[in-house]
């Protein structure tokens, strides 16, 4: 799935040829996403320029005069720009065609994104205005775990997975965070230090800016700005290595669910 990194490194991709263009052409070739391609987009979109593309959690906006193309990835699309003319691939569902004689061409096999367009303010709009900061934003620190987290059971893991209390810490991020602080992640929320939140807030900004970095960790068919293979495998402490040693101590790694979601973590160095 198209984690945090991947939508940013997509955004980074595909910003030289799309922000600052005009939208040429608008084809959709399968409406039926997550929620239905709105009717009226090719018309809205034709001959707009697209502005700067930003990111909000795993939302790319882009922006036109008056109102904002919202797209989510889901479990399964990608974003990328190819030649004028290039025949689509099977899930080849939107094309957006450039002046900047590129496609944007959205394709996505299990049809879990989503393309909407929002007239006005999207920070308005209820999908964004119930999440949390961004992780890499000043607005997010230990402070704000601390604060969020009082009076709360669930498992810190589940705590900092809640896109409320922070957007864009997937299962992959939340394990590693945890290793890199030292928190077991079945500890309850509610009972984690001003200190170690201090630590944790501190290791899934580290853990995000490295994958940001490195172009994402997880996506299988991430295709980057003009066509080259973008994913990247980062080097994972625990995620992923059950039964495995322990960088740290060389204990064995213990893998087991927390809240119906597969965790790995290391007994010794987390607590
Ligand atoms: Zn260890």
């Amino acid at each position: 799935m198209p984690e945090l990194p991947e939508v940013e490194t997509t955004r980074r991709g595909i910003a030289p040829w799309v922000a600052g263009f005009e939208v040429n052409e608008v084809i959709v070739r399968h409406h039926r996403l997550r929620i239905p391609v709105p009717g009226h987009l090719p018309e809205r979109l034709t001959g707009e320029r697209i502005g700067e593309i930003a990111r909000r959690a795993k939302y790319l906006l882009l922006p036109v005069a008056g109102g904002h193309l919202l797209w989510h990835l889901g479990m399964s699309g990608s974003l990328r720009l190819v030649e004028i003319g290039t025949e689509p691939r099977k899930h080849d569902h939107i094309d957006l065609v450039m002046s900047s004689d590129l496609v944007l061409r959205y394709h996505d096999p299990r049809r879990f994104g989503l393309v909407d367009f929002i007239e006005g303010d999207p920070l308005d709009d209820r999908r964004l205005a119930s999440l949390g900061p961004e992780p890499l934003s000043d607005d997010f620190s230990g402070a704000h775990l601390y604060q969020r987290s009082r009076g709360k059971r669930v498992a810190v893991k589940n705590f900092i997975m809640d896109s409320a209390v922070v957007v864009g810490v997937g299962n992959i991020y939340a394990a590693e965070a945890l290793f890199m602080a030292g928190i077991d992640p079945r500890v309850e929320a509610g009972k984690v230090s001003r200190a170690r939140y201090q630590r944790l807030a501190e290791a899934i900004k580290q853990v995000l800016a490295a994958s940001i970095e490195q172009g994402g960790t997880t996506l299988r068919d991430f295709v980057s700005g003009r066509g080259e293979p973008g994913y990247f495998v980062q080097r994972l402490n625990v995620y992923g290595r059950g039964g495995e040693p322990c960088r740290n101590c060389g204990h064995e790694l213990r893998s087991m669910t927390i809240g119906q979601r597969a965790s790995v973590f290391c007994p010794h160095c987390q607590r």
